[in-house]
């Protein structure tokens, strides 16, 4: 590991000041994932700004503005507290699995809201600094693109890149709609919705998200929805604990009599960012919640899937996820 600086910020204020004047600062929160990268040489911040101390971990519910009668998580709020709080219990079970379904006890306990949206790719060439990485090293190439990519996109990659984003509770927020709030320098808020906050890879694979240097994580909002009853987090992968999403699904469904109202589905373990499938959603509204209309919409989805070498098996693996996804949203989140 390299010599860094570590300061412990007082308030979000200073906090804030002191990355947006050292490019090669880095907020700490949780540490889980940024000290790992670190001890890998595949960050090499000089300074850390540990922001821990700062608040910002309350869950609340929302009494103003666009998401009102919805519920907010502090950005430096810890997984476990997000996943485990009656308002998230109760109107968003599916991020509680979403998060449930991540890393170890161990882990979300330390974890928090803003880091997890952060945590960067999980694809082997990234962590292994011998190797050519786009992400890594801009213009070095990709490791992954010619090499063992069974762990990687099927959907939105470039030629410079063809990793997925790892995050579970990421994948359930897209489901939900969720509001990153983000604070700058000048003190100035700024709203990103999730769809908007990561990015696809294209020409600039080291760019996770559409976060500037400087900005903090300061909220995620959920608004209200009528989806609690019927949703369902399904995380496929090669071993039952501390292992990343070959694929996974967040489904949730409004319904009306045998009638679909409304329907969400995103999927991880896919591509770069939390995929949203918003097409297969409209097919699915004003139609009857059968199986074979399922089947539709995940044929739908995958039609516009583009595998590797080795990841194939994500297209089928993806459709029968999607089906089983909905089908057990339809039956109260029970599989
Ligand atoms: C063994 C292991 C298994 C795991 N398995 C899973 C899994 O199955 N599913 C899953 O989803 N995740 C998994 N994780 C990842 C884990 O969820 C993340 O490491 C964690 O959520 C990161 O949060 P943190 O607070 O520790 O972030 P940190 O490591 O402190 O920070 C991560 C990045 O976010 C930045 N940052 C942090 N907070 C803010 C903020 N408020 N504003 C702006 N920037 C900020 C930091 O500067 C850094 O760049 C696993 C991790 C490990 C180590
Ligand atoms: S897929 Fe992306 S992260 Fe992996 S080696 Fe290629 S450029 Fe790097």
């Amino acid at each position: 590991m390299r010599p860094f600086t570590y300061t412990r910020a007082n308030d979000a204020t200073s906090a804030i000041k002191l990355l947006t004047e050292n490019p090669n600062a880095r907020f700490l929160a949780g540490g889980t994932n940024l000290l790992d990268l670190m001890k890998e040489d595949v960050e090499r911040p000089n300074t850390l700004i540990d922001i821990s101390d700062l608040g910002l971990a309350e869950v609340k519910s929302i009494a103003n503005g666009v998401n009102k009668g919805g519920v907010s998580m502090g950005g430096l709020g810890k997984n476990t507290d997000a996943a485990n709080h009656p308002l998230i219990r109760q109107h968003y079970p599916l991020l509680t699995q979403a998060i449930l379904a991540g890393a170890s006890g161990q882990l979300r306990n330390m974890a928090t809201n803003g880091g997890n949206l952060l945590q960067r790719t999980r694809c082997p060439y990234f962590y292994e600094v011998s190797m050519p990485c786009n992400k890594r090293a801009p213009g070095t190439g990709c490791g992954a693109r010619e090499g063992i990519n069974r762990m990687h996109a099927i959907f939105g990659w470039s030629d410079q890149c063809v990793a997925v984003y790892p995050s579970d509770m990421a994948v359930a927020l897209a489901a939900l709609d969720a509001v990153v709030h983000v604070r700058n320098a000048a003190g100035q808020e700024r709203q990103i919705p999730i769809a908007d906050f990561h990015r696809l890879p294209g020409n600039q694979p080291e760019k996770d998200t559409n976060l500037v240097h400087g900005e903090l994580i300061t909220a995620i909002e959920l608004p209200p929805n009528r989806l609690a009853d019927k949703s369902y987090y399904l995380k496929v992968r090669d071993r039952a604990s501390y292992a990343f999403a070959l694929v996974s699904v967040a489904a949730a469904l409004e319904t009306e009599g045998a009638m679909i109202k409304q329907a969400r589905i995103a999927m991880g373990g896919v591509a770069h960012k939390p995929w949203r499938a918003l097409k297969a959603e409209q097919l699915l509204v004003g139609k009857e919640a059968t199986e074979a209309n399922f089947n539709q919409a995940a044929e739908a989805v995958m039609a516009d899937a583009k595998p590797l070498a080795h990841n194939a098996f994500k297209v089928e693996l993806g459709k029968r996820s999607i089906v089983l996804a909905l089908q057990t949203a339809m039956n109260g989140g029970k599989l």
